[in-house]
């Protein structure tokens, strides 16, 4: 590929940005700042629309949240966020009114800010390494980070950064989800080559087609793929490697290829009837749910019927997108069955209240046993088994037991189960040379994610297994910065196993 030449405006390096005085910081006062948060939809409202629950905050409003806080040196909030962004470095711009100057510090880290600011467990992450957080509410860190990058998109937005040449080399990425994304716009911005490839019909994979509408909107995700167009980046859909191209041709055609098809094979109960008409597994009910039928491969393009009543069994974030659409596709009861209590629920604690508040019902110590049948061999219910808490198992936590002669049954014309993803196994005969540990996980060096093949580099969950957002995100940006070392290094001769 020829050399040319492009814009570079690289973004301020946070090493250099003005920072506060520590002895100039009022902390008392600061800490006596009441917290805020954005306006939202009421529950009766939002269960009827797939708008998203949080309006932006009020510029003024943003900048007094911003104010909280505290600027402590040693920034935990930055150490606790996988992809380190410079938080307090944000927030001083925008107390100080630049809010596009905090929106870059923000992309100076992260490919997908608008997105983990909307996603990310903040409780676990940012916000519950907030030291403002230790005695009251802390600083509202993703809101802020929503607010500031939707403003500047709005208001001042960002021009594409690319470096000033062209390298000569070409990467394909297989996958467009956070990993993907991440390592595109990295690597296009050092002036390499980027194809990426989706087996599905629309960019995106796990933001489009796994997120619904009322948690992230769709035209965020089309803004960032013009976004990685103008910054020369392919995308090619409807092209499953290994089936619609080849892997052996990425190999010949390619400097360097970065695995990024994520987790997508559902987890299975393992119990009588779960094939039954009526049930379904999370990813199925989410795309049908909440994409158009031209948006979806053939085979899932046929809209959901109308449900009266539908189960959902599952403990994560995914299981309550799936309780929130089937409120939002009108089904008067929703019940989610979950076999540990609510203090062992991985997902986020914002996401459950919303669930709570848009009528959804929780049946906590509850393990699924057979899927009940109708005469007509489609689901009529669940039988259930109450459960109660024993010795903790090998993840830390306690190791749900059955109650005896607790049999019960929950009435439902749908089933949904979303009890986890797995990285899919046919990957394995796509690239047989690729290294996979037992879960069928990718094997990576973990500090360059080279595979143990030259050239092929993997990340985001097709490693880690379902994980989130941003550390899939964190994953392809940390492959992009390996992958660009490698091809710079000139060590680019291809695809020899290691
Ligand atoms: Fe917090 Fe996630 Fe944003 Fe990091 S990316 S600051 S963890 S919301």
């Amino acid at each position: 590929m020829p050399d040319d030449d492009r814009t570079v405006t690289a973004p301020q390096p946070a090493a250099n940005r003005e920072r506060p005085d520590p002895k100039a910081i009022d902390r008392k006062a600061r800490l006596r700042i009441p917290s805020n948060l954005p306006p939202k939809q009421a529950p009766a409202d939002r269960a009827h629309n797939w708008d998203e629950v949080y309006f932006l905050f009020d510029p003024e409003i943003a900048k007094v949240e911003a104010t909280r806080c505290i600027q402590c040196p040693a920034a935990p909030c930055t150490k606790a966020c996988p992809v380190h962004n410079d938080i307090p470095g944000a927030f001083w711009l925008l107390e100080h009114d630049d809010i596009a100057g905090a929106a870059d510090v923000f992309r100076e880290t992260s490919a997908l800010p608008e997105m983990c600011g909307r996603l990310c467990p903040q409780e676990r992450l940012c916000e519950g390494h907030c030291v403002v957080g230790k005695n009251a509410p802390p600083v509202a860190i993703g809101k802020l980070e929503v607010f500031v990058t939707e403003w500047q998109r709005t208001h001042a937005p960002p021009a594409p950064r690319c470096a000033e040449r062209r390298s000569g080399r070409s990467v394909a990425i297989v996958g467009s989800g956070p990993a993907g994304i991440g390592a595109a716009q990295r690597l296009a911005t050092a002036g390499h080559h980027v194809v990426m490839f989706e087996a599905w019909p629309l960019p995106g994979g796990l933001l489009r087609y796994g997120i619904p509408d009322f948690k992230q909107n769709k035209p965020a995700v089309d803004r960032v793929f013009a976004e990685l167009a103008a910054l020369g980046v392919e995308v090619r859909t409807d092209t499953r490697v290994g089936d619609t191209v080849p892997v052996e041709q990425l190999g010949a055609e390619y400097d360097a290829v970065f695995l990024a098809f994520g987790a997508t094979e559902g987890s299975r109960l393992g119990i009588a009837h779960e094939d039954a008409p009526g049930a379904y597994g999370a990813t199925e009910f989410l795309v049908r749910g909440n994409l158009e039928p031209h948006e979806l491969p053939e085979a899932m393009s046929a809209p959901l019927p109308a449900f009266q009543s539908v189960v959902v069994i599952g403990g994560g974030d995914t299981s309550m997108d799936c309780v929130r659409t089937a409120r939002r596709l009108g089904a008067p009861t929703v019940t989610l069955v979950y076999r540990r209590t609510e203090a062992e629920m991985q997902g986020r604690v914002e996401e459950r209240r919303h669930a709570v508040e848009e009528g959804v019902q929780f049946e906590f110590l509850t393990a699924p046993l057979e899927v009940l049948l109708d005469e007509a061999g489609a689901v009529r219910g669940l039988r259930c088994r109450r459960m109660r808490l024993g010795e903790p198992d090998e993840s830390g936590r306690a190791r749900p037991e059955p109650i005896p002669d607790s049999e019960f049954d929950i009435p439902a014309d749908a089933l949904v189960v979303a009890i986890g993803y797995n990285v899919d196994q046919e990957w394995g005969e796509i690239a047989p040379a690729v290294h996979r540990d037992r879960w069928n996980r990718i094997v990576v060096n973990p500090e360059t994610m080279h595979t143990n093949v030259r050239g092929v580099f993997a990340g985001g969950d097709d490693v880690n297994g379902a994980d989130l957002v941003v550390t899939a995100l964190a994953d392809g940006q940390k492959a992009a910065a390996a992958i660009d070392a490698f091809l710079r290094d000139g060590i680019w001769s291809r695809f020899e196993l290691l």
